[in-house]
């Protein structure tokens, strides 16, 4: 039996075999068992619910909807998304960990779709976070969710979908597109380019006169003052 010193140390995954084989196994993984949190914006919400179940059934596929955008893998924006509606989507996308996917489906979540002239309506998703997939349609049948999640997991597994790097990487361009929706004094709670150092990730784009503006006002942020049963009256016999 060969002693552990003689198992050669791999320095460089590059060209090297058995990584190669390893990063397969894992991406192929990854790609069977997706958790996907559908942030039912607008109509398109209600095609998922035959998705879900048993006529379509995408659990056959290994993925299944996650209340948590900590345990979740696919972000689904199913229809138009309002100004107000986007900041908690952002809060959410970036709550998530990486690496992460987001599919617009719908239309409306490509160019607005029938809501283009409105002034509540944020027109294209991909100017403020990273879109992997849209599946377009007003509205898109079952069918049509199910080829979408089937081509992202053929993405996943061939190494293909990695935008959420570009979140990481253009930061600066995310950041002022929402700047220019929210006003300057838009914060989140998540630390991006910490996240971005934490993966290497830091780009040209990263940093730049928009994640200036944000260190300008940026205030740390404090933890709740819970005052549950606070109001609460004694009871009276
Ligand atoms: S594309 Fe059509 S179905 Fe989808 S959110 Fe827009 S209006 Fe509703």
């Amino acid at each position: 039996m060969s002693s552990i010193k003689q198992i050669p140390v791999i320095t460089e995954r590059k060209g090297n075999p058995l990584a190669r084989v390893f990063d397969e196994f894992v991406r192929f993984c990854r790609s069977r068992s997706l958790f996907i949190l559908h942030y039912c914006t607008g109509c398109g919400a209600i095609e998922l619910p035959p998705a879900m179940t048993s006529r379509f059934d995408m659990e056959r596929l290994g993925i299944q909807p996650m209340v948590s955008p900590r345990q979740a893998d696919i972000l689904l924006i199913t229809g138009y998304v309002s100004i107000k509606t986007l900041k908690r989507v952002i809060l959410t996308y970036e709550q998530m960990g990486s690496p992460k996917y987001v599919i617009g489906i719908c239309s409306c979540t490509v160019n607005g779709g029938m809501y283009w002239q409105s002034y509540a309506t944020a027109k294209k998703l991909d100017e403020y976070m990273p879109v992997d997939l849209y599946i377009a349609g007003c509205m898109p049948r079952p069918e049509a969710v199910l080829a979408g999640l089937q081509k992202l997991m053929d993405r996943i597994h061939s190494g293909e979908a990695n935008s959420w790097e570009d979140y990481f990487r253009n930061y600066d361009y995310y950041l002022g597109n929402q700047q220019k929706l929210f006003g300057e004094n838009w914060q989140t709670p998540t630390d991006i380019i910490t996240e971005a150092k934490h993966y290497d990730l830091i780009g040209e784009g990263t940093l730049g006169k928009h994640t200036q503006l944000l260190e300008q006002h940026q205030k740390p942020l404090e933890a709740l003052d819970m005052r549950l049963g606070h109001d609460l009256k004694e009871p009276t016999e």
